[in-house]
């Protein structure tokens, strides 16, 4: 579905230690800098689908239904809850992303550290979960000093990625051109969005092929500071 969506855009790989300015570089954070889902994305889902069982009075069979049903249509279970429900974001996203013993959960790559620090040039997150989150799992990794800001979902006035508005904000608030920006994300949308406007983009992600509209793709971050 989503190849006959997309089109081929932007030339094919980059070096980006060639460029003559420093790049901007920005991360998603889940399955990107560490892997969300053996543990956290299983979690999440059971707390949205609690949720949405408390706060809608349905059953668990329904909720779920409905959770991943506003997922597909809008791109994520709140934004659905939002038009549909009047849900409060803050409210839905404190509750749904409470993580008591965080640091068992994050699973990520030995080094990642030294891995991230290496890179030229300044760093940002932007990710589609609330700040609270990421600056908790950040933390974990030990890597938040690292960044010069994170903007969660919040920060973008509840507008996830792929919308481009939030990558128009972040770049505005941060004084950023988009063509130095190197985007990395596991999210085939959010890079295709990012490539429109201008950005190169790294996929990270186990796979065979690569769209037209990604740069790089790669398996490990470590491979980010090989070229
Ligand atoms: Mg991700």
């Amino acid at each position: 579905m989503l190849s006959a969506r997309l089109r081929r855009v932007g030339p094919e790989p980059v070096g980006f230690r060639s460029q003559r300015q420093q790049p901007t570089w920005i991360f998603d954070l889940d399955n990107t800098l560490h892997d969300a889902r053996p543990y956290i994305f299983p979690q999440i889902n059971h707390a949205m689908t609690a949720y949405i069982q408390q706060h809608l009075g349905l059953d668990y069979d329904a909720a779920c239904q409905l959770r991943r049903h506003y997922w597909l249509r809008y791109g994520a279970t709140l934004l659905g809850l939002m038009k549909h429900h009047g849900t409060d974001p803050n409210h839905f996203l404190w509750h749904t992303h409470q993580f008591p013993r965080l640091r068992q959960v994050v699973v990520s790559e030995p080094g990642l550290r030294i891995q991230v620090s290496r890179l030229p040039g300044r760093k940002f997150i932007f990710s589609n979960a609330p700040k609270h989150y990421v600056d908790a799992v950040l933390d974990v990794l030990d890597i938040r000093d690292l960044f010069v800001a994170v903007f969660g979902i919040e920060c973008v006035c509840f507008r996830p990625k792929p919308a481009a508005r939030g990558f128009l904000q972040l770049c505005r608030a941060q004084h950023i051109r988009m063509q130095h920006c190197i985007m990395v994300e596991d999210t085939l949308e959010n890079l295709y969005a990012a490539k429109k406007l201008g950005m190169r983009t790294v996929w990270m992600a186990q796979a065979q092929r690569t769209p037209g509209y990604v740069d790089r793709r790669i398996s490990s971050l470590s491979e980010l500071s090989l070229n």
